[in-house]
């Protein structure tokens, strides 16, 4: 089964692609995770990516695609992938064609997760992410069981530098202008389909792996 997530940041996208990840036994793979291994560990590419990054900013569509290239050419893809954070314009989704045509893969389904923007903010503005595992957690909403650490590896939580209330709304303003146009692509290939996110993130996962089924089902009529 190969899924695209989309939707603002803040829609719960991350949250719910780990879970996904782990229900249906699929790699997750997210550029904003990928890009911010690049900028721990110090690389070309994370060099190049960290000022876009900690202004809410687009990094460049050629550098993110060079990177997921790579990341979708390992074996681990082929029996499917939930793919998070890509595309962001209607360059990316052309660009994922290309790829997934030359992998001979191809996507089933793309769910849109829509949110409120007072939603969104609480959201991004109380959120700890895990230094190991990357899964996310929220100061209110979804606290670790211990302060600081991670329910499923132990491992440290952080805020990520671009969750600050001025950067997230610098990330909204990039959504609207770029990918929200991309939600019309996919629904002209009918492999849209639409969840409200607002709701309580075990809620969610549910209805998203309903439509996964509901998908995998029609499949095999
Ligand atoms: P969110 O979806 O909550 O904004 P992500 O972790 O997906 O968080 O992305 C964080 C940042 O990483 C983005 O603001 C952007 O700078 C960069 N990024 C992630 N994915 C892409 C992409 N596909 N194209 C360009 N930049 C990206």
């Amino acid at each position: 089964m190969n899924i695209i997530l989309l939707g603002p940041p803040g829609a719960g996208k991350g949250t719910q692609a780990v879970r996904l990840a782990q229900d249906l036994v699929l790699p997750h793979i997210a550029t904003g995770d990928l890009l911010r291994k690049n900028v721990k560990q110090g690389t070309q590419l994370g060099k190049e990516a960290k000022d876009y990054m900690d202004k809410g900013l687009l990094v460049p569509d050629e550098l993110v695609a060079e990177m997921l290239r790579h990341r979708m050419s390992d074996s681990d893809v082929k029996k499917g992938f939930i793919l998070d954070g890509y595309p962001r314009n209607l360059n990316q989704a052309k660009t994922l064609d290309v790829l997934l045509k030359d992998l001979n893969l191809e996507i089933d389904s793309v769910v849109y997760l829509d949110s409120s923007e007072s939603v969104i903010l609480q959201r991004l503005t109380g959120r700890l992410v895990c230094s190991g595992c990357g899964s996310n957690f929220h100061i209110k909403n979804m606290p670790p069981k211990k302060t600081g650490i991670c329910d499923h590896c132990g491992g440290k939580l952080y805020q990520r530098t671009d969750d600050k209330e001025e950067t997230v709304k610098k990330r909204l303003e990039v959504y609207k202008q770029e990918t929200a146009s991309l939600i019309k692509y996919y629904e002209s290939k009918q492999k849209l389909r639409r969840l409200s996110a607002d709701e309580d993130a075990q809620i969610v996962l549910k209805k998203i792996i309903q439509l996964a089924k509901e998908f995998d089902d029609s499949l095999k009529v």
